[in-house]
């Protein structure tokens, strides 16, 4: 990494230090954004929903040039036991406003908005971690990242769910096991007349289908699928603190997921084409660090914005919106 003194860094480039990004470097600031993965997106995943409100708050024509999958136009949320299911199900040919949401895949998502964020002159330094911060007088000055420190005005922490330099910051305390989620999820590819004829797939529809009671084996958490283009993405969601109550690992409660018989016939024939774990924060308002200290500021996971209603989770759009306010304060600091 150069020597360069920057006006901000951003720790993260998933969705909340690429929005954070995005609006710094727009307003002209020296913006670096330094990112563990090789690429931003390689090491994130999601279930796939996003709701688009934040994102046109920050990119009015992003639906001409963000990697959306599909426009969400089912709704189906199904109780099911081992041997029987009951479906709702909501059809909504043209949702608009608010409550328009796609499907997206985060490899490609995340290095579109990062793309977007670099073209507005923010620098990204992919496959380096941040070890640490830079504190002097109680001020954070920096970050350490191997053997070099980087400089700079103001720190965001967008670095995800568990964040251990929120936690160095004094900001966060180690989250409990019934504060966060592990999440398990295949992309698993199927040929445009599979997914016609199993989901309705037909033009850029989609369909979002959650699913309670047996895929965690009635412990808190749920299984999901979301139609993409060419795949399908399929996962379960389980809380850490609740996990043993199912008396199955949480590998087993996504394999009986798929044999169950509802679901096999899915994705019958189907090719596995990603295979990705991760944690999601569920310890609600209550569970959320401090916000800022002095020189650095959380958005997104790391600050625990997450709506996780066990079967549902929802924190790209929170992300999203979370990284575009703390670098509206970061401009507004700077104007005083
Ligand atoms: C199974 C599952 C299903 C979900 N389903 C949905 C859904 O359908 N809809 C929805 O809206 N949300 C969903 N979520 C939640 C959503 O994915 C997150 O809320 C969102 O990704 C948070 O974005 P973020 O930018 O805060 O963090 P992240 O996306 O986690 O990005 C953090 C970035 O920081 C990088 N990083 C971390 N530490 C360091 C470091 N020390 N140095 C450098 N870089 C670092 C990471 O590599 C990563 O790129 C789901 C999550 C999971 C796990």
């Amino acid at each position: 990494m150069s020597e360069d003194r920057f006006d901000a860094i951003i720790v993260g480039g998933g969705p909340a230090g690429s929005a954070a990004a995005y609006v710094l470097a727009k307003a002209g600031l020296e913006v670096a954004v330094i990112e563990r993965g090789v690429t931003c997106g390689s090491k994130n995943m999601t279930g796939g929903r996003l709701y688009g409100h934040s994102l046109r708050r920050l990119i009015p024509d992003f639906e001409e040039r963000a990697p959306l999958e599909r426009r969400i136009t089912k709704e189906r949320v199904s109780l099911m036991s081992a041997s029987a299911t009951t479906t709702l199900e909501f059809d909504c040919p043209s949702p608009v406003g608010d409550s328009a949401s796609w499907s997206v895949i985060r490899g490609r998502f995340d290095a579109w908005l990062a793309s977007e964020a670099e073209a507005a002159g923010a620098t990204y330094v992919c496959g380096i971690r941040v070890d640490d911060l830079i504190v002097r007088n109680g001020k954070v000055r920096g970050i350490v990242a191997g053997c070099d420190r980087l400089e700079c005005d103001v720190v965001i922490l967008a670095d995800g769910v568990n964040s251990q330099l929120a936690q160095k910051a004094g900001l966060a305390k180690p989250l409990q096991p019934m504060q966060v989620a592990v999440g398990l999820k295949e992309v698993i590819g199927l040929t445009e007349q599979q997914l016609r004829d199993r989901f309705g797939a037909v033009g850029d529809n989609g369909t979002a289908w959650l699913f309670a009671g047996e895929p965690t084996r009635g412990s808190i958490g749920g299984g999901f699928i979301y139609t993409n283009k060419e795949n399908v993405s399929l996962g379960i969601v389980a809380t850490v603190g609740d996990i043993d109550y199912s008396g199955i690992s949480v590998v087993e409660m996504l394999d009986r997921f798929k044999e169950n018989p509802l679901i096999a016939p899915l994705i019958e024939g189907g090719e596995l084409l990603e295979y990705s774990g991760h944690l999601v924060p569920e310890g609600g308002y209550d569970a959320m660090p401090e916000l800022f200290g002095d020189g650095v500021l959380l958005a997104g996971d790391s600050a625990g914005m997450v709506m996780n209603l066990g079967y549902m989770v929802r924190g790209m759009d929170l992300a999203i919106e979370a990284g575009h306010r703390a670098a509206s304060t970061v401009l507004y600091a700077k104007r005083r």
